[in-house]
């Protein structure tokens, strides 16, 4: 059955993952707003992986600093452009990987646009969360003579390091597993887009009691959407499980610490920790370090088993291109870089290499050519 296929082929998936590694960073840059079509932009150019910042030094001269990335989308990418590079690591989950897709940058950089989309939503708009799901329900249901798949979802927040359950407004607590911690949160079984849909609009909701107009907490709060998948094989009656937490990070714009007190100070110094917690758990991991810093804040702690082994992450870094943004823009582009370089150096050798291509021969004609090599 499936399940065997699977695990014959899981070694020489697994070998292929391995030499292209498992950490991917994309950058988007978010249009103008309607009106700022005449604003200075930071953005000197654009390809498909490199972008480059134009920059001016003390004494007013041009600079250029470029970056490189698995993927460039620029401003005028679609919602269904992005999602369809992002697709097979989506899919992989239904195999019984684990994927952590993150959205980072400042606010207003388009972190929302790109997981859930514009607040007025039509069906060009969807963000990655409901098609992922959809694609999910999609593919399962293709699949249905073989497996038989179980997805369900619980959606959290993180607040001044303090995990909420948003699909039942209360705060909850870490149970223990087998000594790993998971949130004692609601799981909702789902199958259909509008099941989905009806949640995250819950979650919303629940998220927003919370806000206040001139506090704003989306932007100072991470939110995750986890999706479970529980596959059994129907002729074996084996069991896979995969999982996906779609992560909206807060805000990463530095606050001016002579500004801000008292609780504005403290979700700052909260932020700031778990941002840089993160930063440190994805580059250890690229540079595939024997210590990997978990322990150091609640979001790294809570997804510690979808980071590293096999697990599949992607760093979604969002910028804005306003030339008034640049600080914040150069920081962003920083983060990305530090968890990035090392990854994304291994990945330029092995490109042309003869293993990989072989490998990805042997996938591609033989019996692994349904899972979802990225
Ligand atoms: P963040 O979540 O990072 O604070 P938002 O996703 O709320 O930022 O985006 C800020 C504004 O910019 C919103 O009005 C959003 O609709 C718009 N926007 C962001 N990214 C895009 C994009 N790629 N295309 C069109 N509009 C975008
Ligand atoms: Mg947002």
């Amino acid at each position: 059955g499936y399940q065997r296929v699977l695990e014959e082929n899981r070694k020489l998936y697994n070998q292929v993952q391995d030499l292209k590694g498992n950490i991917r960073v994309y950058c988007r840059v978010r249009p103008f707003k309607p009106g700022q079509s005449n604003t200075l932009s930071s953005v000197d150019h654009m390809d498909e992986k490199t972008i480059t910042i134009l920059t001016h030094s003390k004494n007013g001269k041009e600079a250029r600093k470029a970056f490189t990335f698995n993927k460039v989308f620029g401003p005028s990418v679609t919602q269904a452009e992005v999602f369809f590079d992002m697709q097979p690591l989506v899919r992989s989950v239904l195999d019984g990987y684990n994927v952590c897709i993150f959205a980072y940058g400042q606010t207003g950089s388009g972190k929302t646009h790109t997981m859930t989309g514009p607040k007025e939503l039509t069906e060009e708009g969807l963000g990655v969360n409901y098609r992922a799901l959809s694609d999910l329900f999609h593919i399962s249901n293709q699949r249905k003579e073989t497996i038989s798949y179980d997805i369900s979802v619980q959606m959290l927040e993180i607040y001044n390091e303090q995990v909420r359950d948003l699909l039942s407004a209360d705060e909850i607590r870490n149970s223990s597993h087998n000594g790993i911690n998971v949130p004692d949160a609601n799981l909702v079984p789902v199958s259909l887009t509008s099941d989905v849909i009806n949640l995250m609009n819950i979650g919303h909701k629940n998220r927003s009691v919370c806000s206040t107009a001139l506090n704003d907490r989306s932007s100072r709060s991470h939110s995750c959407l986890t999706v479970h998948v529980q596959g059994r094989d129907l002729t074996s009656g084996n069991i896979l499980r995969g999982s996906m937490h779609l992560v909206d990070l807060a805000g990463s714009e530095r606050v001016d610490k002579s500004e801000v007190v008292g609780n504005r100070l403290k979700e700052a110094q909260h932020i700031n920790k778990s941002l840089s917690a993160l930063g440190d758990v994805i580059s250890s991991l690229a540079s595939r370090s024997s210590h990997v810093p978990y322990r150091n804040s609640k979001l790294t702690q809570l997804l510690q088993d979808s980071l590293g082994g096999q697990a599949k992450t992607l760093m979604f870094v969002h910028i804005t291109p306003e030339y008034e943004a640049l600080g914040e823009t150069i920081s962003t582009l920083k983060f990305a870089e530090r968890v990035a370089t090392v990854e994304l150096g291994a990945a330029k050798v092995n490109k042309d290499s003869g293993e990989v291509k072989e490998l990805k021969e042997q996938v591609s004609s033989g019996l692994l050519q349904h899972m979802c090599l990225y």
